[in-house]
């Protein structure tokens, strides 16, 4: 596994490596996926460095918990129509079995009017 010093997405929530950014606050950091799937496609993270859902304990509960708060807001911030007609997709690959690829935490917000790229 990485460490956060050669995380990209460490480098991202800090600046030092650019992006899209769609929302910024202490604890979290959100910016358009360089390859989007979809109309909307966006990054939620953490800036902490937590490798994975698989390193997730009680003690992120809060940090997770304004997550799922927050990616609702931003979908329909960034376009995404409200529920039920509209909605959005949120993933978190985990692990090379589970399709992840950048080992920092992070859910993908995906949607927009169909057809999708992928998903
Ligand atoms: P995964 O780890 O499989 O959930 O996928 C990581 C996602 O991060 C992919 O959708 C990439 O397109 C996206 N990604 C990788 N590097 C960057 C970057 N520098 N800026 C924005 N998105 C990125
Ligand atoms: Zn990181």
């Amino acid at each position: 596994m990485n460490h956060p010093a050669n995380c990209i997405f460490c480098k991202i929530a800090a600046g030092t490596v650019p992006s899209r950014k769609v929302y910024e606050d202490d604890e979290l950091f959100a910016f358009h996926d360089l390859h989007p799937w979809a109309p909307v496609h966006f990054l939620l993270i953490p800036k902490a460095h937590i490798p994975s859902m698989a390193q997730v304990g009680l003690e992120h509960a809060a940090l997770l918990g304004r997550m799922m708060v927050l990616a609702p807001q931003l979908a329909l911030e960034q376009g995404c129509k409200p529920y039920p007609e509209g909605g959005f997709r949120l993933v978190s690959n985990t692990g090379a079995e589970g399709g992840q690829e950048v080992h920092h935490l992070h859910f993908h917000v995906i949607g927009g009017p169909r057809p999708w790229l992928k998903g």
